[in-house]
């Protein structure tokens, strides 16, 4: 049995699958990982949280980061990793996404809000640290542009991008949440992270203590493999569009 088979054979026998996907799955839509050569983490230092709140050359830095520089993570179009996933939740397997990613190409793919577990936050747009307002990042950039400090409207509040950085506390509520799916699901796949970024790398150990199957795809060992039911080291493109193909999408 060739190993798209077998990827097959477990989508077949089970009833409820989370997938856990990681900047990997976003590299064909021309979003760059953080750890592959080239990746984000090769050319720039990432801004610490507390840094960020401290410091206001530092918040600078981060807003220039996303006005200047333009950090390609949005404005992407997702590609056949993300469509094989809408293919699984059409046909009535899958039941949510668990992601890393901040890009918000799931939802773009074509997915349910609410099927998608952002656990490290969203790029696309930003919000007040302390009242939670929400703000689009077209909106902040005239008072950038300005020299500003960027604000809350409401409260005074420092506005972040919604990503969750390094020292900063993970949203509760979606770790809860993404614990439950883990716990629900009889086959968790995971597509293209490295699984070294804790505690989201627990997510998918979670899962095979509480019986699920795991599948892990990505380009490069992890260190979970060893845990999988079968672990496929290839392209994710290229085995997301023979999996569409065999499922007759
Ligand atoms: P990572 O960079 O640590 O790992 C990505 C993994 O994907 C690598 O092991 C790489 O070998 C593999 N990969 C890349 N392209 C692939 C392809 N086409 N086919 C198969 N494998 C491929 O990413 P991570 O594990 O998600 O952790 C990094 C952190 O970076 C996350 O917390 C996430 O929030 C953030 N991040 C997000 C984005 C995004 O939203 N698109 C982009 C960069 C970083
Ligand atoms: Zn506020």
């Amino acid at each position: 049995m060739s190993k798209i088979e077998h990827f097959l054979a477990l989508i077949e026998e089970s009833r409820n699958i989370a997938a856990f996907t990681g900047a990997g799955i976003s590299t064909e839509s021309g979003i760059p990982d953080f750890r592959s050569p080239g990746g984000v983490w090769t050319k720039m230092q990432p801004i610490l949280f507390d840094d960020f709140i401290a410091s206001r050359a530092m918040r600078d830095e981060a807003w220039s980061r996303i006005f200047d520089k333009k950090t390609k993570l949005t404005g992407a179009a997702p590609n056949t990793g993300h469509k094989a996933l809408v293919h699984l939740s059409r046909i009535g397997k899958l039941d949510c996404v668990i992601t890393q990613n901040v890009d918000g190409l799931h939802q773009l793919s074509g997915l349910n809000d609410k099927d998608v577990i952002e656990i490290h936050g969203n790029a696309t747009y930003a919000a007040c640290l302390d009242c939670s307002a929400r703000y689009e990042l077209d909106q902040l950039e005239p008072i950038y542009r300005l020299g500003k400090d960027i604000r809350c409207a409401d409260c005074g509040g420092i506005i972040k991008r919604a990503t969750i950085s390094f020292g900063q506390a993970m949203p509760e509520d979606k770790m809860e949440h993404a614990v439950r799916a883990a716990v629900a699901c009889d086959l968790m796949i995971v597509i293209g992270s490295s699984l070294v970024v804790y505690p989201a790398a627990d997510i998918p150990r979670i899962a095979t203590e509480t019986n699920a199957k795991l599948v892990i795809l990505n380009r490069e060992p992890t260190p979970l493999d060893g845990l999988a039911d079968l672990v496929i080291h290839d392209e994710i493109g290229f085995v997301s569009e023979a999996l569409l193909k065999s499922l007759g999408s």
